[in-house]
């Protein structure tokens, strides 16, 4: 890797909002949903260097990748290869930049061409660039096919002729043909077996060492991304939430989300001595990311209110359960997005029981409807959210009976009413900005911030932390 001070590709504030306006019905009454899939991305890609960009599935990363060459037009930001802002070129002169830059899709056959023989898919970019004519492209279509591995004798075949792993060689080969600088390699071996995967991704290794390419590299596996990154940066609902040289990514501190994700892999590293910390549910909708911290909804480390005295689990379950009774439209689907693995759901299934929306259902007989007394109804809720039969502070308890009560009066909004004012994380309000940890390393996380009290796990009293309220 060059230790040239200008970055290859700097990537500033990129967003890319599309709309996903569908059906009649959103047509009838106009309504617009504004997909916020890359929300302010910044980035650089030094000189023959991998940064590798990692996140679950949904989280953006397709999206990002496409939105640097330009596949898919970003709808604010600027992308700058060696200082030129590539948002700013005609369509004319963004496709003389596509020799510099290059793109190896998820799915190779997919993005093959399948009436093109071998040779004429890694010869096409060679003609669209008027780059080789004749038998000077025949010999480098023939050399290019070693170059990944392939027998040139192959040039004649189909790419469904290929396996996996070839098809990716030749999508690799396809790329290489203009003798780009930087290749964006979206999930490259994903589809493939891991024999196979370890063998594209030591091509990737060779052909970098070989003709100096930097990569940008996106997975939703951290360990392909651990073996192939000089950098790492993590990407949750449509931003960067840690970004850093990969030893320092892999060793704490971490971002929760990065340390949910590396506690997640089944064989962890050696290094690793984390708490094993288990991420439920699934990345939001990108149409109406959560206000603060984008994490909060799933953040096991989420931080308390500063003037409670429950321990920290415990207000994080009655602020889950907060957040529940905001957001749902009724009792059963105070339930709805619990997992596959939850209790059965039975507090929604109480109610359905009894025909909706009343609760007032007897789970154990199971012959409902009938009036499920408001101990049971308690104790579901209790055991839904990990809640002790009591809480340990009197006042909390008190407003948490109350909240109960009004759910099973199927008073909702009430419930949250009352449960909002004590119930609220600063992670709901103050969107965090990214705190410097380590050298080049950074955390978007507002337990970084110099307010929060590491001892007490919550923000010193009267300290207000950093990031857009
Ligand atoms: S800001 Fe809060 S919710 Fe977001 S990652 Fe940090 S602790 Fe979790």
């Amino acid at each position: 890797m060059s230790d040239s001070a200008e970055p290859v590709l700097r990537v500033e504030g990129l967003k890319t909002h599309y709309d996903s306006t569908d059906g009649f019905l959103d047509r009838l009454f106009g309504r617009s949903r504004r997909v916020r899939a890359v929300d302010g991305v910044d980035f650089e890609l030094r000189e023959g260097e991998t940064l590798g960009v990692v996140g679950e599935s949904g989280c953006g990363k397709t999206t990002l990748a496409r939105s640097v060459l330009r596949l898919i037009e970003p709808t604010a930001g600027s992308v700058y290869h060696r200082g030129e802002d590539l948002t700013a070129l005609s369509s004319a002169e963004l496709r003389d930049r596509r020799t510099d830059l290059q793109y190896v899709f998820q799915d190779p056959l997919s993005s093959l061409n399948p009436r093109l023989t071998a040779g004429d898919v890694v010869g096409e970019p060679l003609d669209v660039h008027g780059l080789a004519t004749g038998s000077e492209r025949d010999e480098r279509v023939r050399e290019l096919l070693e170059t990944v591995g392939l027998n040139a004798n192959y040039a004649d075949r189909y790419p469904h002729e290929f396996s996996g792993g070839q098809q990716q060689r030749l999508g690799i080969a396809r790329a290489l043909a203009v003798e780009p600088e930087v290749i964006v390699c979206d999930e490259p071996v994903s589809a493939l077996d891991a024999s196979v995967q370890s063998q594209v991704l030591n091509l990737l290794s060779d052909l970098q060492e070989e003709f100096g390419l930097s990569y940008v590299f996106i997975a939703h596996d951290l360990r392909v991304v651990e073996h192939v990154s000089d950098r790492v940066a993590v990407m949750y609902l449509g931003e960067f939430v840690e970004r850093g040289p990969t030893d320092a990514v892999f060793e704490p501190p971490h971002h929760p989300y990065t340390e949910a994700l590396l506690s997640a892999i089944p064989e962890p590293d050696p290094l690793w001595d984390g708490d094993g910390i288990r991420l439920t549910g699934t990345v939001p909708s990108p149409i109406d990311p959560p206000d603060g911290c984008r994490f909060h909804t799933r953040c096991p480390r989420l931080v308390p209110d500063a003037n409670s005295d429950l321990p920290a689990d415990v207000w994080r379950s009655v602020a889950a359960l907060a957040r529940r009774a905001a957001s749902a439209d009724d009792v059963t689907s105070l339930t709805a997005t619990r997992g596959a693995d939850d209790r059965t759901a039975r507090l929604g299934e109480s109610t359905r029981r009894s025909g909706g929306s009343s609760p007032r259902s007897d789970p154990a007989t199971g012959s409902g409807p009938t009036e499920a007394s408001r101990e049971t109804f308690g104790g579901l809720v209790r055991e839904e959210f990990d809640l002790p039969e009591t809480l340990p502070d009197a006042d909390a308890e008190e407003t948490l009976g109350e909240a109960i009560d009004a759910l099973y009066d199927d008073r909702i909004g009430t419930a949250a009413t009352l449960l909002e004012p004590a119930f609220t994380s600063p992670c709901e309000r103050h969107h965090p900005p990214e705190y410097e940890v380590g050298v080049d390393h950074g955390i978007a996380c507002l337990r970084y911030d110099d307010g929060f009290d590491e001892e007490a796990g919550t923000f010193e009293e009267g300290a207000e932390p950093a990031g857009s309220v």
